[in-house]
């Protein structure tokens, strides 16, 4: 084991990767947008439930694809006028999923995921099951999938509307309440040790996690080992490992190198014991 990891700690002294020119993403305009061909999710058509004018996240991670969260927050308030209904939601979505029927093509998922945080929306279940009928009835063999960032999977009810989609994708980057707060700035009063517990209540779930360097790294040996042991703990299905793909709300944080990913994944493998693939 110390082998493994001496050795791997010469990985990192590796020149970083070359700055190639990252995509902008610009926010979703609609609730619902694609398809979009996805490395995960295969063509996957989306559901924003979130504001089109602005991130509505409870994170404020330094790699987001839309930029610095303007108010991080558990309680949208005020911002909650701007989400539209849950008929909405099935009305667009119905829209949609009829046009790719009447042109016969198959979509691989559905997924929620859209501008910031889909748990923040307070009629989630609703929505699950609305999108369900949708999807049995026009492309059964889709799976329906959210990509939740974990902030609200200590609550039970958002457990509960959680354990209805066939696919949970939920992020989890950092092994220190630390480097959590520096890599996620989460809107208080959120602490890891919550997010843990919750992640282990929730039934055959994923793990997605983003690895950076730069002004921040998670991806030096020490911050992986203590990544690993709560990947262990919390024993998902698989984790899914990733680096920047599109341009970062902080600029000062840099790609890591596919040659690191993939040390990544064997580490989870070995020493968690637990499935990981690098996307
Ligand atoms: S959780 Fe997702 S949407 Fe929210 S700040 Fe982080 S990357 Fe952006």
């Amino acid at each position: 084991m110390t082998g493994t990891i001496a050795k791997s700690r010469e990985s990192f002294e590796q020149p970083r990767v070359p700055s190639q020119p990252l995509k902008k993403i610009s926010l979703q305009r609609g609730i619902i947008y694609g398809p979009v061909p996805s490395r995960r999710l295969g063509e996957s058509l989306g559901i924003n439930l979130l504001p089109t004018d602005h991130k509505l996240c409870s994170f404020n991670c330094l790699y987001c694809q839309y930029g610095w969260t303007k108010h991080v927050t558990f309680a949208p308030g005020e911002q909650l006028k701007n989400l539209p209904s849950v008929h909405a939601v099935e009305a667009a979505l119905e829209a949609s999923l009829s046009v790719l029927g009447r042109d016969r093509k198959k979509i691989d998922s559905i997924t929620i995921c859209g501008n910031g945080e889909p748990t923040l929306y307070p009629r989630l279940a609703d929505v699950i099951v609305a999108a369900k009928k949708l999807r049995d009835r026009y492309q059964p063999q889709a799976r329906l999938a959210i990509l939740s960032n974990s902030s609200t999977v200590g609550n039970p009810t958002v457990r509960s509307a959680l354990d209805l989609l066939d696919l949970k994708i939920m992020k989890f980057d950092a092994g220190s309440e630390a480097m959590f707060r520096r890599l996620n700035h989460p809107a208080a009063p959120v602490y890891m040790g919550e997010i843990i517990a919750g992640l282990k209540q929730l039934k055959d779930c994923y793990l997605q996690s983003c690895f950076v360097q730069g002004r921040v790294t998670n991806a030096d040996v020490d911050s992986v080992a203590m990544w690993i042991e709560k990947i262990r703990e919390i024993h998902p299905l698989a984790v899914h490992i990733y680096s920047l793909d599109r341009e970062p709300a902080d600029k000062r944080i840099e790609r890591v190198s596919r040659t690191t990913l993939e040390w990544i994944a064997n580490e989870v493998r070995w020493r968690a014991g637990v499935a990981s693939e690098v996307f």
